[in-house]
């Protein structure tokens, strides 16, 4: 999940991006209403969070351009807690405010919420409970099980997880996994790749019969069931 912070406190900012990568979302972050629009207009995020008070155009104007051509949900951030700002918002478009100051876990919430309702049965095709043979992964819920037995995962680790499960029996590569799960470019000299494979093998694999992560000799990784 690829997140959009368009905020212009500095220190917001930076404390949003940092929180949120925790919680395993990918965070781009938009210092003014021109950068983030054209961010969110280029890309395809599958969510924004808009500040309402930004300097040049702020975010009302910000998200009514955005309207004409995406409908990305929006979370709307104010400072003002005046009624006619939140009504404005909505009509404009926003699918929920928060009122600054906020708790960040109260911001995590609303971003699930609007996820969920996002990829739910209104324009969603991709199903949220994903499962081959005993693993069973509740992408909303952020749950991964195996034989019944919840799997202790880091949040990238249940990234990567989830992603190899979407895309089961797929062959994907060290780069493809690098830039989707960590929205970085491959080094070469860096295996973070293999080495969040290994941690998470050691917990999905290593305890139970048989493995469902296989490497495919100079070309990556699958998941799948296989026939021993
Ligand atoms: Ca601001």
């Amino acid at each position: 999940m690829k997140l959009l912070v368009i905020e212009d406190e500095i220190k917001l900012a930076d404390y949003l991006r940092k929180g949120l990568s925790e919680e395993g979302y990918v965070v781009d972050v938009a210092h003014s209403g021109i950068d983030g629009l054209h961010m969110a207009t280029e890309a395809d995020y599958d969510l924004l969070v808009l500040d309402g008070m930004l300097p040049g155009i702020d975010g009302l104007a910000v998200l009514a351009a955005l309207r004409q051509s995406k409908q990305t949900p929006v979370l709307m951030l104010t400072a003002r807690s005046q009624i006619e700002d939140r009504v404005r918002g909505l009509q404009g478009g926003a699918d929920d405010y928060l009122v600054k100051p906020f708790a960040f876990s109260e911001l995590v919430a609303r971003i699930q919420v609007l996820l969920r309702r996002a990829g739910g049965p209104r324009n969603g095709s991709e199903p949220t409970v994903l499962k081959v043979a005993d693993l069973e992964v509740d992408l909303i819920r952020r749950k991964a099980t195996r034989a019944g037995q919840r799997l202790d995962l880091t949040a990238k680790e249940f990234n990567l997880l989830s992603l190899l499960l979407r895309r089961q029996t797929e062959v994907l590569s060290r780069t493809e996994l690098a830039e989707q799960v960590w929205d970085m470019n491959f080094d070469s000299e860096t295996n973070v790749v293999e080495v969040a494979v290994r941690r998470l093998r050691g917990k999905l694999d290593q305890p139970f019969q048989w493995p469902l992560l296989h490497t495919v000799r100079g070309m990556g990784y699958v998941l799948e069931a296989r026939e021993s």
